[in-house]
């Protein structure tokens, strides 16, 4: 028995290692509410796929720890495979607080905004420390720019990419996910968008493809930054090497322009919000499809 053997039966592990062996995307969708977990899990079940629900460390702040709880709750009921990550945990209080006291499957130990070294030497001990509490985690080597939902803003794109010795080296702390930073941003992308920008998808799937490669199966990949990418740019994501597909707004866009609307317009408020709860289980179906984790979850 090594100590490693948790790892086996960790949920948020396995809904990796299937996705991964089977060259497919799962959503690692971000909730704020209720309704948002509601609508996950229920595309979840309805597409019948795996889902990772994931929270910024906002949502334990905000709701001490009520969200996640609510989230747990919801994945094990479910009759499809949930796990729960916890996004961008950037402050040392915040992971204690998730792995010591909040039912999470896994944490992103994201140490990305001190410098190289610091960043290695500190992700190595918090990988530690979660997996002494049978937590996943996942690191970003490099640094994603941008900022989003409390997550820290930082410039200086070109420096700040990985390089093929930090995945090494990432890979050597033990962490399970790798989030690269190779050109993608959190948050918007401007006017531009990456949609029209075909020499920036070609970049992107080519950089991925060689962390992929790199990676030889010892970790898998989280695709982070991808408000406004059009499906043709997921799908070549995942072809080249993505297997964790962080989403924020593609999958509840639909949600908020519902809740833009219901201001004009008289409708009961439990009303309101179970539209709000279809809105979002419509967008996440058709974005499981596109990912291809539809019907890959285990029968029932
Ligand atoms: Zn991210």
């Amino acid at each position: 028995m090594t100590s490693d053997d948790w790892k086996a039966t960790n949920r948020h592990l396995q809904i990796l290692k299937a996705a991964n062996e089977g060259q497919y995307g799962v959503l690692a969708a971000i909730a704020y509410n209720i309704e948002q977990i509601l609508g996950l899990v229920r595309a979840a079940e309805k597409a019948r796929s795996p889902l990772i629900l994931q929270f910024f460390p906002w949502a334990i702040k905000f709701s001490d720890g009520l969200l996640i709880r609510t989230a747990a709750d919801a994945a094990r009921r479910a009759t499809v495979p949930i796990s729960i990550h916890l996004d961008h945990a950037q402050e040392e209080e915040i992971i204690k607080r998730a792995a010591d006291e909040l039912p999470f499957d896994s944490i992103m130990v994201d140490m990305s905004h001190f410098d190289k070294e610091e960043n290695l030497a500190k992700t190595a001990q918090w990988v530690k420390y979660c997996n002494e509490r049978r937590i996943a985690t996942e690191a970003e080597p490099g640094r994603i720019e941008g900022g989003e939902d409390g997550v820290m803003d930082t410039v200086g794109l070109e420096a700040s990419k990985t390089t093929p010795e930090e995945v090494e080296q990432f890979v050597a702390t033990g962490v399970d996910a790798l989030a690269p930073a190779f050109g993608n941003v959190h948050g918007e992308y401007g006017p531009q968008g990456p949609q029209l920008d075909f020499e920036r998808y070609l970049y992107i799937t080519y950089r991925l493809a060689l962390v992929k490669k790199q990676l030889d199966n010892r970790a898998i990949i989280a695709l982070h930054g991808t408000n406004g990418f059009p499906p043709d740019l997921m799908r070549r994501c995942i072809e080249a090497g993505a297997t964790k597909i962080n989403v924020n707004r593609i999958t509840l866009d639909d949600y908020y322009a519902h809740l833009r609307a219901a201001r004009t317009v008289h409708k009961p408020h439990t009303t309101v919000m179970e539209e709000g709860v279809e809105k979002v289980i419509h967008l996440t179906v058709k974005w499981m499809e596109i990912l291809g984790s539809t019907g890959k979850a285990p029968p029932v």
